[in-house]
């Protein structure tokens, strides 16, 4: 994508017409007699909002007494029941320091930091001597860090004669103050060298508005994890030498690991390093680097002196030394510096990265007044990462997801690309220059930065009309699905390290994003993206708060018809509950009735007693009518309410959550799902109801697995998309059969079902649009699904596809990378055929991955290695993933433990469960996907808690995860139990295409 095909942002009041009028309608409420007039607390508010080609209704009731249930009017509601008013709650305390607060002083006391408040840092000196270490036994090299710190405090508070600070694993601390008449009479000493929290004692009193200045020094060497300060490995391309990257990953508290801090969000200070290092490497940061000199040692090594950062949290700090090369430098629009650093070999493959960050960067720079606060924003390929960090002017990010070239980059690696950036470039904004005011507000930042990555996706490819079918797919899907058991809210205080990585899921990225919406679907573009600006302004080199958001909004909404909404009250329910509602809608003649209930996979779950469910929601409501398509209507349904209202006669259909904001499933009693998506897809011309065909399709499954509907419902509904003709949503319910085949797995006796819904997938490859990008999909999915029942066919054609793409045209070839011929997206199944065929094949991939440089291409060998099912190899294997060593990244190891354990689920299930305290002493951030991988049971219950018996420490610290694992379990359990019996598909025509679904086998180089 070049730069001048990038479209450009209007600034900034996004995507809605700027001539929305609005009518209030509380006159012909008043006119017509059902309000009092004088009543505002009992007063129906509407808002009419006219838009250039569509008439937009929104109807939005607020009604403020629980007595009044009985309100009608001219709209059609008759009646509203039992709404609960509670007074808003004024927890907020005033916080002293002004250089925490942007605008708003007021933020809630949710602190769980280790550190007092009793002073604030404001710059740190921060001089390191970075050198290999000759004592150093490991096959990688430990570097050995020389280190001193000096810390300049401020705003101490008069009666302090404590400091205390962060350091974590640091050797020989030793501490001085440099004022005169003030000296350290204890320490540093630990007050809790777990957490990492020490302090010092002095023999006076500091005093308010005296600037101290804290000197430190200390070592500490490198790790081999990918957390802290870590050293990657890898070889040279062309001469195959060692090289080597040490990098930081300081998120959520890390930066205590490499130098004495004050390592919580809230304490943003400015930042300086000094570094000496190794010559032949290169040094970045932050910051731009000063010009640098070399010394002592005969020019062994380097001083890079980097420009101090603006106040920052200390999270966001970075620095990575390698041997790095820098690519072109391209420009934003403002002036902004973009440049890539990474190994040399990848400096040819950065074009595409280099054209995304900068219409990322263009974007964002004219989407908010805010300016971004930097002379540049680079973008770092660091070995072994798995992610991406948004550290403030330089983003590290894994090498596999900023380096594309058509050789071993397929389309989905192009999109991640562009996602990826999209997101850590938004973060710049939300999260580094407004920052969490502690980790309770993770979702700000990721919530936020999920939002804007789709939003960026969408104004990048021009493509902005369905940018609501794209969050109900993704953010909102994924959100949906891990909190249908119950779960912990968006708004989350963890009880230790280990439960702050768990947390970061899909929770406080899709379901934060989802929420956001909401809220945008209820105030529109305009007033929310003017309210987002406001929050940034307000709130610029401060803190994050969600209450500080909905102020924003609500500050943006006074003076129009929506200004009776309590917008903390709305958000409340959503952020600090687990769990989300599935709204019931039944009718009754020309009668309709809404409830909402909670949405539950099971109803017998182990729940985190932090978070009681059954609290509900206050529900914002969005639906049309069959006689009036065009219209959306709009009301916020209160907690525990049920909302009636009449059609105009018998045929009159209503369609709730049509435009998909609403984080809730919705379940058509009577008339039946079947009878409303029918009308759906029947009246689906205008396009008024694509949102509605969506939603039925996301929450047929979920339905079913709930109890709301029986198999006959789901089967009679499933039906109705095999020739659906708009095969937006094919993807979706591939994916779903492919989820319910495997559970299904080889229990006896559904071979016919089996049959039925391969049948299905196979009718949506048939009916999907040749070629695109869905059908290819289906045809994917379909595909496993014969490649892992072991068809013959399969296998053949994978394993011959690796005889002649792979085998004969790779001979003499170091770098497989650079001559195979089978398509990107086969590969791995192919080398996974090859490697389970024998020992010839598995030598020669095995041989392919040690020698391999291309991180693409090595995964890819390194998955199909692990699908061996030779028992000495499993066993080696096993041993090679369990423990620390240099033969396989961390951040890869999951994801071949994954594999293995498909391969063979007893085996490794076995060997886990003997060596679990080992694995969770090695790889305490990795134990948790671990053991979800080999403890997710299909048919037994009582596994996990037999084994958090035996493992009584591990119950304690990975309690979340198992907590988890158990709900998973009961719910597959049910599955097998109560579900699967009935899901018989009797009164269905059964695989009409057997003749075409045989055919699915395809010649080797054919993505098939
Ligand atoms: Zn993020």
């Amino acid at each position: 994508m070049k730069k001048n095909h990038l479209p450009r942002m209007p600034t900034p009041g996004i995507a809605l017409p700027s001539d929305s009028s609005y009518l209030d309608l509380r006159r012909v409420f008043w006119a017509s007699g059902v309000c009092p007039k004088d009543n505002n607390d009992a007063i129906g508010l509407a808002v009419v909002r006219t838009t250039v080609n569509v008439t937009f209704v929104q109807f939005v009731v607020n009604v403020y007494q629980q007595t009044i249930n009985q309100i009608k009017l001219s709209m059609g509601i008759t009646q509203i029941t039992q709404y609960d008013i509670h007074p808003p709650e004024n927890p907020d305390i005033e916080i002293k320091n002004p250089r925490l607060i942007g605008g708003s002083s007021q933020i809630p006391n949710v602190f769980q930091s280790g550190l007092p408040s009793t002073f604030y840092p404001t710059f740190y000196d921060i001089n390191l001597h970075i050198s290999e270490n000759p004592l150093s036994h490991s096959d990688i090299p430990q570097y050995f860090v020389n280190g001193t710190v000096v810390i300049t405090l401020k705003d101490v508070e008069n009666d302090t004669d404590t400091i205390t600070f962060n350091a974590l694993r640091l050797q020989n601390l030793t501490a001085t103050m440099s004022n005169d008449g003030i000296n350290i009479t204890k320490g540093p000493y630990a007050i809790d060298a777990n957490e990492g929290i020490y302090a010092v004692k002095l023999d006076s009193k500091l005093v308010a508005g005296v600037e101290y200045k804290l000197h430190l020094s200390y070592t500490t060497v490198t790790n081999n994890g990918f957390r802290g300060f870590y050293t990657s490995h890898y070889k040279t391309a062309k001469r195959h030498l060692d090289a080597y990257t040490i990098s930081t990953q300081f998120e959520p508290r890390y930066a205590r690991t490499l130098f004495p801090c004050f390592d919580e969000p809230r304490f943003r200070a400015q930042f300086m390093f000094t570094v000496t290092h190794p010559k032949n490497m290169k040094a970045v940061s932050n910051m731009p680097a000063l010009p640098s000199s070399v010394e002592g040692n005969e020019g062994e090594m380097t001083v890079t002196e980097f420009e101090p950062t603006p106040p920052i949290p200390s999270y966001t700090v970075a620095l990575a030394i390698g041997d790095f090369e820098s690519s072109e430098a391209r420009f934003t629009e403002k002036g902004t510096l973009i440049q890539i650093h990474g190994r040399r070999e990848y400096m040819r493959d950065t074009e595409m990265a280099l054209n995304y960050a900068e219409g990322c960067l263009d974007l964002l720079q004219n989407l908010f007044h805010v300016e971004y606060p930097l002379s540049k924003l680079d973008l770092t390929g660091i070995t072994k990462f798995t992610g991406a960090m948004e550290n403030i002017g330089n983003v590290f990010v894994s090498e596999k997801l900023i380096f594309l070239n058509n050789r071993y980059a397929d389309k989905s690696a192009y999109d991640n690309a562009l996602v990826t950036i999209a997101h850590e470039f938004s973060h710049q904004w939300f999260g580094n220059i407004v920052t969490p005011i502690d980790w309770s507000q993770a979702f700000m930042s990721e919530g936020f930065a999920t939002f804007m990555s789709y939003y960026i996706m969408n104004e990048l490819k021009n493509d902005t009309n369905d940018l609501n079918l794209k969050f109900a797919m993704n953010p909102q899907r994924q959100g949906m699905e891990v909190d249908s058991f119950p779960t912990h809210p968006v708004e989350v205080v963890e009880k230790n390290l280990f439960e702050h990585h768990a947390i970061f899921d899909p929770i406080i990225y899709g379901k934060a994003c989802s929420i956001f919406n909401m809220v945008r679907g209820v105030v529109g573009d305009r007033i929310f993206f003017n309210a987002l600006q406001k929050y940034l302004e307000d709130n610029k080199n401060g803190h994050a708060h969600w209450k500080k958001l909905t102020a924003a909004i609500q500050n943006g909404v006074i003076n129009s018809d929506l200004e009776k909404i309590n917008f903390t009250e709305l958000l409340e329910g959503w952020i600090t509950t687990p769990g989300y509602p599935v709204i019931k809608v039944s009718r009754n003649g020309t009668h309709y009735t809404l409830k909402a209930e909670p949405f539950r996979l099971i109803k017998d779950g182990v729940v985190d007693s932090r978070w009681p469910l059954g609290k509900s929601w206050p529900v914002p409501i969005w639906f049309r009518r069959s006689s009036n398509l065009s219209k959306v209507e709009f009301l916020i349904m209160p907690p525990n309410a049920e909302i009636t209202f009449n059609v105009k006669n018998e045929t009159d259909l209503i369609f709730v959550n049509t435009e998909n904001y609403g984080f809730y499933r919705v379940h058509y009693e009577t008339p039946s799902l079947a009878q409303t998506t029918t009308q759906a897809i029947r009246n689906d011309t205008t396009g008024h109801l694509a949102g509605a065909r969506l939603r039925t399709c996301l929450d047929l499954f979920p339905l079913f697995y709930a109890g709301h509907i029986d198999s006959a419902q789901f089967f009679n509904t499933l039906e109705l998309f095999r020739k659906d003709s708009v095969t937006t949503y094919h993807a979706i319910l591939s994916v779903e059969i492919q989820k319910m085949l495997q559970r299904i797995g080889d229990t006896p006796g559904y071979g016919d079902l089996k049959k039925y819904l391969k049948g299905f997938l196979s009718d949506l490859v048939h009916n999907g649009i040749p070629n695109s990008a869905t059908t290819k999909f289906s045809q994917k999915i379909l595909n496993d699904i014969e490649c892992a029942e072991g068809k013959l066919l399969c296998k053949g054609t994978a394993l011959q596809m690796f005889v002649e793409g792979v085998y004969k045209v790779c001979k003499g070839v170091q770098e497989l990378v650079d001559c195979v011929i089978v398509p990107i997206a086969d590969r791995e199944r192919v080398y996974c055929e090859a490697a389970k065929s024998g020992k010839k094949y598995y030598d020669y991939i095995t041989r392919h991955y040690v020698a391999s440089q291309n991180p693409f291409e090595k995964v890819r060998l390194l998955q199909g290695i692990a699908c061996t099912k030779d028992s000495e190899t499993v066993e080696t294997l096993f041993n090679t993933i369990t423990t620390p060593n240099d033969d396989i990244h961390d951040t890869n190891r999951a994801a071949v433990f994954n594999v293995l354990f498909a391969n063979n689920p007893s085996t490794v299930k076995k060997m886990f469960i003997a060596k679990a305290s080992e694995i969770a002493d090695a790889f305490p951030d990795l134990f948790g996907e671990f053991a979800t991988t080999a403890l997710t049971a299909r048919d037994d219950v009582d596994e996990v808690p037999e084994f958090l018996k035996n493992n009584a420490d591990l119950a304690t610290k990975y309690e979340y995860i198992f907590r988890k694992l158990q709900n998973t379990n009961k719910f597959e359990l049910r599955f097998k139990k109560d579900l699967l019996p009935t899901l018989k598909p009797t009164n269905v025509t059964v695989a009409r295409h057997k003749k075409d679904f045989k055919s699915v086998s395809c010649g080797p180089f054919h993505v098939c």
